[in-house]
């Protein structure tokens, strides 16, 4: 399965926007985003610091697409096939692109708080750390739905990064549409999220819905 191996801050400055990859160091000083002196806050590459034209609609599609492909880690082909699928269900597409997105396994491990950021997420996930419904899950893009338990295997809560972890879940807030247990090391996904019960920087996803009907 693959995925972006590069530097992650490179992404959010092509984007021109913060995309919380780092979990907790993204609100540091050091995020590049909000650094002013030295500035960093320009497109990367040797061309980066060259005047900007105004972009084409294409330009502006696609950067739309690559910011939300990116927030969420997924690839090209994988994002495309998500895509296809939210057009598949009906209603208004980009809502049911960013509902299948928030749904994946390790986004939903992410929103629960058993890790700092999507990436770290995904590792967890791809390591055997987590059970869906009492049966273990490794695959980052598996689908959770309503009522379905996360939780931590029995083996893994002995691993040094599960150990005292209850305490640490409980400064961390999970959306409405999860609850999370946290003397259980478990949580449940109560309902599909709705549009507004989703925390995500602001996206136009009609562009990227314009992008794929090319
Ligand atoms: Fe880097 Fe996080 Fe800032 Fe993005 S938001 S530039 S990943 S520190």
């Amino acid at each position: 399965m693959a995925r972006y191996t590069g530097p992650v801050c490179r992404l959010c400055r092509r984007e021109g926007m913060k995309l919380y990859l780092k979990g907790a160091r993204c609100d540091g000083p050091k995020c590049p985003i909000v650094q002013r002196q030295p500035a960093k806050n320009f497109p990367p590459g040797q061309h980066g610091q060259r005047r900007t034209r105004r972009p084409s609609e294409f330009g502006l599609q696609l950067r739309e697409k690559q910011k939300v492909r990116r927030f969420y880690g997924v690839m090209e082909k994988q994002f495309h096939k998500t895509f296809e699928e939210a057009e598949r269900r009906g209603g208004v597409t980009g809502d049911n692109l960013i509902q299948l997105l928030e749904t994946r396994l390790d986004n939903v491990v992410y929103r629960m708080g058993f890790a700092d950021s999507r990436a770290q997420a995904r590792q967890l996930v791809r390591h055997g750390h987590f059970m869906v419904n009492g049966r273990k899950t490794n695959i980052p893009s598996y689908a959770v739905r309503p009522s379905d338990l996360v939780s931590v295997r029995p083996e893994s809560r002995r691993r040094e990064y599960f150990t005292d972890f209850s305490a640490v879940l409980n400064t961390r807030r999970a959306p409405e549409w999860l609850s999370v247990d946290a003397n259980e090391l478990s949580g449940r996904v109560l309902s599909l999220p709705t549009p507004d019960q989703i925390e995500i920087p602001a996206f136009n996803e009609a562009l990227i819905v314009e992008h794929y009907s090319r």
